[in-house]
């Protein structure tokens, strides 16, 4: 592999801009997760939930150790993020592999400054996120979880598999 498509390849996952599902259902080959997808009741896990590198168990719940807010939990509370569970004292994102974004997105589009100018960029976003910026452009998926968006099965693996056949 050269070192552009190093690079090229390293810019997966980089914030998105707007939701494109037409966009998304084409490049993943039609499979939105929404229908049969949510979780019981109570119980809060779905195929796309993987438990966190990144917590401990205190005497007042389990503590995220991702980002500053450092919410603490027990179960069926609901993060500042809106994409992370705790389930049998055990943190999980429920955010894996389920993108509700996915765009392929001229370079420029970037907050990055005449880097590969003119080359395309592979964009994906799931729902949530640490903020709630009172002028997010992104507010329609930022403040939702991923329960609440239409998703796309995007696995990390067939991330890379869609950005190489892309040629990006
Ligand atoms: S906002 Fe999300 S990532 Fe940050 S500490 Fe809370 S659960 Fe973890």
């Amino acid at each position: 592999m050269s070192k552009r498509d190093f690079i090229r390849y390293s810019l997966l996952g980089l914030g998105s801009s707007a939701v494109s599902l037409k966009a998304a259902r084409a490049l993943a080959k039609g499979t939105i997760l929404k229908e049969g997808a949510t979780p019981e009741p109570g119980d809060r896990m779905w195929r796309w939930s993987k438990e966190s590198p990144y917590y401990m168990v205190t005497a007042k719940g389990v503590k995220c150790q991702i980002c500053p807010n450092n919410c603490v939990m027990r179960e069926g509370a609901e993060s500042i993020c809106r994409t992370h569970v705790v389930k049998d004292d055990k943190l999980y994102s429920i955010a894996y592999g389920n993108p509700c974004s996915v765009h392929i997105d001229p370079i420029e589009k970037k907050p990055l400054f005449h880097y590969l100018p003119a080359s395309m960029s592979f964009s994906i976003a799931t729902a949530g996120c640490t903020f709630a910026c009172l002028n997010c452009q992104n507010w329609e998926i930022s403040q939702k979880s991923p329960k609440e968006t239409e998703n796309v099965d995007l696995m990390p693996d067939k991330v890379v598999a869609e950005a190489i056949s892309k040629r990006l």
